[in-house]
């Protein structure tokens, strides 16, 4: 036998090493992070094919992990921080916020309970009471009433639990003892994010109740008139209308669905309003873009994605909901071995009641990094100076005749060639250059680039150099055949 006790554990005095070692590792990553391909090239199994096919006998030095890193993994990431990253939606890291992360880590906390660890929860409520303020959300969001918000790992996590909370208050309290025994319909645009079917079929309701109702063409925000009328078809067969969601910048373009108006019908007819906001809804940090969250008075529910463009590493998604009882009915339930004096004092938030999974990470520690380090002042600067720089894009392609401006939102810049069919090889063509990383949507049914900018290090040379090459690419494009 062994005489070594085990387990075999870094020892404390590695673990610092190899610990400098790694924020040296990552120091140098970011600040040579433009040396890379923005998108990797690496063809599906390459990266299986190069790793061995079970785990080693002996233990190994965390050396070799990180020299893996390096040969083996490295050609295989895609490199969502480089400034020349325009697709999707930004997905911003910093520094505050990993190193955030990294004590969450470190500390190695469960947070399900307020009494597995006080701080983990009275952090969220307060850093989340914070940046309700610092958006200008109504106050029924704060946790000093009866609303209060919290962390998500994603807005489809946010839409979900609304979902859920929205059933629990129309069916008071029936869905979570019989499931679905009503006709429960959920509506949302036709430009409504894939998460809103994805929570009506986990919820058990079929996508048959899902009602996507059209847009308006030009500003391809939802037609209130249109959800007023297949409510109205609804009720008249026996359904039963529970939740509408509007977007506050729609994933495609970044539309805004006219939250004031869907508000007042579903205020008139007792029906949840969840608005997701997942990309849009930060701006509202900065005062010129307040009024992209007008209407929320209305809404029992809201979310945006702080790990999207504020700057803090995935995952964190900020959900508030206006009255957190629908919430905590839905998915509140109490095994013996979770029961303890604090939670039945009724004096402490437990959050693992406002979320699916029952275990929780520390990522208030992230945020709250976020928050402390750049102060509302540097989040102002991050969100104008992307906006602007969209702006500016969105002038150039307007003044080149051999484009069309679809449409330039906050920080996404929507366009295509005058000749439709040449402009997805230019998007394949800006991508292989390893450049910039674009990607694209369809809009009326025409295929359209997307260029999203948002990278934590975009600055306006990245912007204007991806814009030359698109436009040298436009012309050899344009005379090919
Ligand atoms: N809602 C909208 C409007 C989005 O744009 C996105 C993602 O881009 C989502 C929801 C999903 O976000 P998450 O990845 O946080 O679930």
């Amino acid at each position: 036998m062994s005489k070594q006790e085990p387990p075999h554990h870094m020892t404390t005095d590695d673990f610092r090493r190899h610990g400098h070692a790694v924020i040296d590792w990552l120091a140098d990553y970011h600040s040579q992070i433009e040396s890379f391909p923005v998108l990797s090239t690496v063809k599906p199994g390459e990266i299986v094919a190069a790793l061995p096919g079970h785990v080693p006998t002996e233990s190994e030095s965390f050396s070799n992990v990180l020299a893996d890193l390096n040969d083996v993994l490295m050609p295989g990431i895609t490199h969502w921080q480089h400034p020349s990253f325009f697709a999707y939606f930004p997905a911003n890291a910093s520094f505050p916020s990993i190193l955030g992360d990294l004590l969450a880590s470190g500390l190695g906390i469960q947070g399900m309970l307020w009494q597995t660890s006080p701080a983990c929860t009275e952090l969220e409520t307060v850093v989340m009471d914070w940046l309700a303020k610092l958006l200008d959300l109504p106050e029924r969001f704060l946790s000093s009433g009866m609303g209060g918000g919290s962390i998500q790992d994603s807005a489809s996590s946010a839409t979900f639990v609304s979902l859920l909370a929205a059933l629990h208050r129309a069916s008071n309290g029936d869905y979570n003892r019989t499931g679905v025994r009503r006709r429960y319909t959920v509506y949302g645009s036709t430009q409504v994010h894939s998460s809103v079917e994805r929570a009506v079929r986990m919820a058990g309701l079929g996508t048959d109740n899902l009602r996507l109702i059209d847009v308006d063409r030009r500003t391809l925000a939802m037609r209130p008139e249109l959800l007023n009328e297949a409510l109205e078809r609804d009720r008249a067969t026996g359904c039963t209308p529970v939740m509408v969601i509007a977007a506050l910048g729609t994933t495609s373009t970044c539309a805004f669905d006219p939250v004031v108006q869907i508000g007042e019908i579903c205020h008139q007819q007792g029906i949840w309003l969840h608005v997701d906001a997942a990309y849009a809804g930060v701006a509202a940090v900065s005062p010129r873009f307040r009024s992209v969250n007008a209407g929320l008075e209305y809404a029992d529910s809201y979310c945006t994605n702080p790990h999207k463009w504020l700057l803090t590493n995935f995952d964190c998604d900020a959900f508030w909901i206006a009255d957190r009882r629908s919430l905590i009915g839905a998915l509140s339930v109490l095994p013996e071995y979770l029961r303890n004096a604090s939670s039945e004092s009724g004096a402490v938030i437990d959050y693992r009641d406002w979320q699916v999974p029952l275990g929780r990470r520390f990522r208030s520690l992230k945020l709250w990094a976020v928050l402390r380090c750049y102060g509302a002042e540097g989040l102002r600067a991050h969100i104008e100076h992307h906006v602007d720089l969209a702006i500016r894009l969105a002038g150039w392609i307007r003044s080149d005749d051999r484009f069309q401006l679809v449409r330039q939102s906050l920080g996404l810049v929507c366009f295509r060639l005058q000749d439709e069919a040449k402009t997805e090889p230019l998007l394949l063509a800006a991508n292989a250059t390893g450049e910039m990383y674009l990607t694209h949507t369809r809009v009326d049914g025409q295929y359209t680039i997307r260029m999203a900018i948002g990278g934590t290090a975009t600055q306006r040379r990245h912007v204007e150099s991806a814009w030359r090459r698109i436009s040298k690419l436009a012309d050899k494009i344009g005379r090919a055949q």
